[in-house]
């Protein structure tokens, strides 16, 4: 955790910026809150029970400057809410996507499946590609095995 705050420390430092406190408490909930594509006003939410002076507008402009940098990804997942994705350090390109059209979870996939296509642009268009989304709509294990009975129950 402390390792990943120092990197993006620097990653805002690069670009001339600070890493300020109501920053520093943005990223944090970020950091803990990996899985979860949260919204701005999830991420408000959170911030605050650590830095209770911290106001909306200071989250949604620190969340802005991380997405500005590419330290985070805006997605939005068909619900019309902007979401922000923690890229991770390890792989280079943005992570995949399962998101279900029934319970509305997204799941995420870290292999990079792309590298062969990448492969495949490099060589036949001379493109090289320097990051990419893939998103997958469709129902997802917890949800396929649902009889519609237990449905109807709830
Ligand atoms: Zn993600
Ligand atoms: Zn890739
Ligand atoms: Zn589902």
């Amino acid at each position: 955790m402390e390792a990943r705050i120092e990197h993006i420390k620097q990653q805002l430092q690069s670009q001339g910026y600070k890493l300020t406190p109501q920053r520093e408490a943005t990223v944090r909930v970020l950091l803990e809150n990996e899985e979860d594509h949260l919204s701005a006003e999830d991420v408000f939410m959170l911030v605050k029970d650590k830095a209770p002076e911290i106001g909306l507008a200071t989250v949604y402009r620190t969340l802005e400057l991380l997405s500005d940098l590419h330290i985070v990804e805006k997605m939005n997942f068909g619900d019309g809410v902007a979401r922000y994705d923690l890229r991770h350090e390890s792989s280079k390109h943005h992570h995949h996507h399962l998101i279900c059209v029934v319970c509305g979870s997204v799941d995420e996939i870290m292999d990079d499946w792309l590298l062969p296509l990448e492969e495949r642009l490099a060589k036949e268009y001379h493109f090289k590609v320097l990051d990419h989304r893939l998103d997958f709509q469709g129902v997802c294990w917890r949800c396929k095995d649902k009889e519609p009975e237990d449905m109807n129950k709830k």
